[in-house]
């Protein structure tokens, strides 16, 4: 898993790693992820920092942020 991925392939690599559906803050398990209007749903954090998912809670809007070289079985860079 590399670069730009669908839904599916992100919410699979969570599940491997048996990361929770609930929402920390609601409880619910319904997600989102966030892409831009070209399909990119890998963003920079901040400017040093690897890129990453970014998920939405999408009963309360909560969003929740996973490293994509964790996800990918990879070493995050090092800022
Ligand atoms: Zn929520």
């Amino acid at each position: 898993m590399s670069g730009s991925q669908p839904f599916k392939a992100v919410a699979d690599a969570m599940a491997a790693k048996r990361v929770t559906d609930k929402c920390p803050m609601c409880g619910t398990e319904r997600w989102g992820l966030l892409s831009t209007s070209d399909g990119e749903n890998q963003f920079p954090v901040v400017n040093t920092a690897p890129k990453a998912y970014l998920l939405t809670c999408l009963n309360c809007g909560f969003v929740r942020t996973h490293i994509a070289a964790v996800l990918e079985g990879q070493e995050p860079e090092a800022p």
